[in-house]
């Protein structure tokens, strides 16, 4: 059994802004089942600290960046959680990354520098006498992990996982000391990146096994165009880099059981929630599909490809469900195309719930983006037999196999791909869903094959397991 200490900066259902904290609530459950114990370490953000029920204070910091903080342990949804309560870097008003306006905290690189000089106080001294085997840490708020553990002088293996490559937490130079790290060390084979700090880099170059969360979004990390600067340093450590597919949580997400939503085992179960759906977006009936997507709305995301394709799905009898928050002119876009065509509607926001409905009732769920390390709505939208069409990239890649002939023939195909990435292979897509919508046998084997994929954790974290295993002899 190893003992693992996951470093992350967002964990479902306490606090989530995407994927990352999916896979990191999921992932202590899934490891459990091979044996092995993970203690998530989050920071104390003002939006968690009432939701944690009852908590033990195991370590107190006189100074930890810049103010008194403490070590809280407790389980909370079925998780066992390390909260470091610093109030002067948590305890604030607006989202977790930034203010209520958008604008990143000023402080972000301290206040997950603090996380990451906790998590490896935790490795040396241990909290509340439990000690890890292995240190994971997820995507750049956890970067600067290895360094700390070096200036600790504790040999514990890091694991770091590349949930997206595109966020390096970057910050100036000068910022050497209020990060309290090793100048020394700020130099190009180590955390610095073109003249500033990168805690992304720190975690590349100071890993024993980098991951990241599809094989080829692994392979992509290694060319210039996908690997955002940081391709040299994964080729030159590409030994060490492999790609494993992040599952859903099947309890979470089952259409036989989600209070949500009118349950259903099989695809003609999803009538009733294609009704509701419908109704609640003020949608009509339509002889098209009925298509949902639901993210961050960016431009990694290609929302603004599929609003110049939208013609060929809404032209074909289609409609389009969607749900999202993000980039204002994206928004504003998205309102008007709604504001103009009868058979699309937009919701802006953030809503659990409304998503499990707009899985469950949509026809097809589409997820047009330029790059997607692995994903999540689209595996979603396979156990949901809601089909997805997706680009050629990353994770979609991996998880969906297109509806060619070869795959219709074969009787294996679960969605539809498009490449190259553009708005008029995104058009052809959506011109190719609507004619196998318009195919009922065609579409209804499609959706049964999707119900039956493999979507869960179970190879995912056993992959998991082999490396923390491999590290710990
Ligand atoms: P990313 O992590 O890049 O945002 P993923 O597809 O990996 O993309 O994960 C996104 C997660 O966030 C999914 O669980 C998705 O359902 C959820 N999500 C994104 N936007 C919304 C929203 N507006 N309302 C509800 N859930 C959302």
């Amino acid at each position: 059994m190893t003992q693992i200490l996951s470093v992350v900066s967002e964990c479902a259902p306490l606090i989530k802004t995407g994927g990352l904290a999916d896979v990191a609530g999921a992932l202590p459950g899934a490891l459990a089942e091979h044996g092995d114990h993970m203690s998530v370490l989050l920071p104390g953000y003002r939006a968690i600290m009432g939701k944690l029920g009852k908590t033990k204070v195991v370590d107190t910091f006189r100074d930890l960046f810049g103010g008194k903080a403490r070590l809280l342990a407790c389980n909370a949804y079925g998780l066992d959680l390390l909260i470091v309560d610093a109030p002067h870097l948590y305890d604030r008003d607006g989202g977790i990354y930034g203010d209520a306006a958008g604008q990143d905290w000023h402080d972000n690189p301290e206040r997950f520098a603090a996380l990451c000089y906790v998590a490896a106080l935790i490795a040396k001294d241990g909290a509340g006498g439990w000690i890890p085997d292995v240190v994971h840490g997820h995507d750049w708020q956890a970067g600067l992990t290895p360094e700390y553990l070096a200036a600790q002088g504790v040999k514990t293996p890091f694991v770091f996982t590349i949930h997206n490559i595109a966020f390096h937490g970057n910050t100036g130079g000068e910022r050497l000391g209020s990060l309290r790290l090793d100048p020394a060390r700020f130099n190009a084979d180590q955390f610095e990146f073109w003249g500033h700090i990168s805690a992304l880099k720190a975690g590349l170059a100071g890993a024993d096994r980098i991951t990241t969360v599809s094989q080829t979004y692994a392979r992509e990390l290694l060319t210039p165009e996908f690997g955002i600067g940081m391709d040299g340093i994964l080729r030159a450590r590409q030994s060490d880099l492999s790609g494993i597919v992040n599952g859903i949580d099947e309890a979470v997400w089952n259409p036989a059981t989600d209070p949500n939503i009118t349950t259903y085992k099989a695809p003609s179960g999803k009538a009733a929630n294609k009704r509701a759906l419908q109704k609640t977006f003020g949608l009509g009936k339509s002889d098209g599909p009925l298509c949902v997507l639901i993210s961050r709305l960016t431009e990694q995301k290609g929302i603004d490809l599929l609003i110049q394709a939208l013609p060929a799905l809404l032209g074909n009898g289609g409609q389009l469900a969607l749900l999202g928050s993000g980039a204002p002119d994206l928004e504003v876009a998205l309102l008007e195309a709604a504001a103009n065509h009868p058979n699309m509607a937009v919701k802006i926001g953030y809503d659990e719930p409304l998503s499990h409905q707009m899985i469950a009732g949509g026809d097809a769920i589409l997820v047009p983006s330029r790059f997607e390390p692995c994903g999540l709505t689209q595996l979603y939208g396979l156990r949901y037999g809601t089909l997805p069409l997706v680009s050629l990239t990353g994770g979609l890649a991996d998880t969906v196999i297109n509806a060619s002939p070869a795959a219709l023939s074969a009787g294996v195909a679960t969605g539809v791909q498009f490449h190259p990435i553009t708005a008029q292979a995104l058009s052809d897509a959506l011109t190719t869903l609507c004619a196998l919508y318009a195919q009922p046998d065609t579409w209804k084997k499609m959706q049964r094959n999707a119900m039956k994929h493999a979507v869960g954790w179970d190879t995912s974290a056993a992959k998991y397991h082999a490396i923390y295993a491999e590290l710990t002899p």
